[in-house]
């Protein structure tokens, strides 16, 4: 066994999509799970997948490469580069787009393979991340794009509390409702999909809040970590312990809480302060912080406080826990949505699944 790893619990991963397929059933709205935070590991895809939802979606084509076997629609998340144009059209189904000149590009490659590139465009609600801001220059592009071969519009989207934590509302998302009536009307377009965001738009079905109209969420977040993502609450009946990380001791030490001598600068350029709080038992761990960042782990013994550490080494506070660990020992962290992220993407961590 390899240290550190990362374990993957697939049956935990397919419970939670199950939980929030049928939720979003309930409301007619179809999910699409999302990879990204994974790197597009094909087993865990495959979890997803058996959890009941319609569609794959990642933000980069590397990812959707490695899922080519897996027979379900796939979305690219990302605004394309019109560098990848033809990458997109082979292995995304859809891509969700903004730019006239990059759908130009994705119609040239999907002409030049026989074949039709779905696309969904992307409304900006307020969030100040990706997509048209005014309605009037989305129309202007759909007329042009509507002109395209080899291109369909079937659906308009939005997202939400990513960049400037705008939160999902009635108002807002009814909005891209109305949009997509207009443009249904206006343009003679069936526009099948709309979609209302990602996992930050759960709390609307969990508190019962139907928006009409829209039918698709892009949940990534939701199902690896079982909480919604506007306020941060759990949703019932989930896991959050999907991933853990594993870590080895290689030092404990009993030292002062204070480092001795004149405090320059740390590693990463920092002057560094600390409270003194006697002699502790030092635990020192193989990782650092090309793995992880401090701050996105959480250690399941509650006994245990993380100090920090450098690029190599991840200290803790192991004083006030009830074990009595040794060298060789191992520690398990549960990790918040960034942690899973770098880790799943550090070459250095294994990845176990179980
Ligand atoms: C990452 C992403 C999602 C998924 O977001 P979660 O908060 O993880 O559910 C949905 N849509 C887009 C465009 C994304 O980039």
């Amino acid at each position: 066994m390899y240290y550190p790893r990362i374990e993957v619990d697939l049956s935990k991963i397919k419970h939670n999509t199950e939980v929030l397929v049928s939720l979003c059933k309930k409301y007619g709205i179809d999910v699409a799970g999302v990879t990204k935070s994974f790197c597009g590991h094909p087993d865990i895809a495959r979890a997803i997948v058996e959890g009941g939802v319609k569609y794959l979606a990642d933000s980069r084509i590397e990812n959707l490469i490695k899922l080519k076997d897996i027979e379900i629609p796939k979305i690219l998340l990302r605004l394309p580069m019109i560098s990848e144009a033809e990458e997109v059209v082979e292995y995304a189904d859809i891509s969700l787009n903004s730019e006239l000149e990059t759908i130009k590009a994705l119609s040239k490659a999907s002409v030049a393979k026989g074949i039709i590139h779905n696309i969904i465009l992307m409304f900006d609600l307020g969030d100040l991340r990706e997509g048209y801001f005014k309605e009037e220059d989305l129309f202007n592009d759909i007329e042009k794009i509507i002109e395209l071969e080899g291109i369909k519009i079937i659906g308009i989207g939005t997202n939400l509390t990513c960049y400037g934590g705008v939160i999902p509302r009635e108002e807002n998302l009814g909005r891209l409702v109305d949009l997509a009536n207009k443009i249904r009307e206006k343009y003679n377009l069936e526009l099948e999909i709309v979609s209302g965001g990602n996992s930050s738009s759960l709390h609307l079905l969990i508190d019962n809040k139907k928006v009409d109209g829209i039918n698709l969420l892009r949940l990534g977040e939701s199902i690896i970590l079982g909480g919604e993502t506007a306020f941060g609450n759990r949703i019932e009946n989930t896991y959050n312990d999907a991933f853990q990380l594993v870590v080895e001791i290689i030092e404990i030490k009993e030292k002062p809480s204070v480092p001795i001598g004149e405090i320059g600068r740390d590693a990463f350029g920092k002057v560094p302060t600390f409270v003194d709080k006697g002699i502790r038992k030092r635990i020192i761990c193989a990782i650092g912080k090309q793995d992880i960042e401090f701050d996105s782990i959480i250690p399941v013994d509650e006994g245990i406080s993380v100090l920090g550490g450098s690029s190599d080494h991840l200290i803790l506070d192991g004083t006030d826990s009830i074990n009595n660990y040794r060298v060789g020992d191992k520690v398990r962290f549960k990790l918040t949505y960034g942690g899973i992220l770098r880790a799943m993407t550090s070459e250095y961590v294994k990845k176990q699944i179980i």
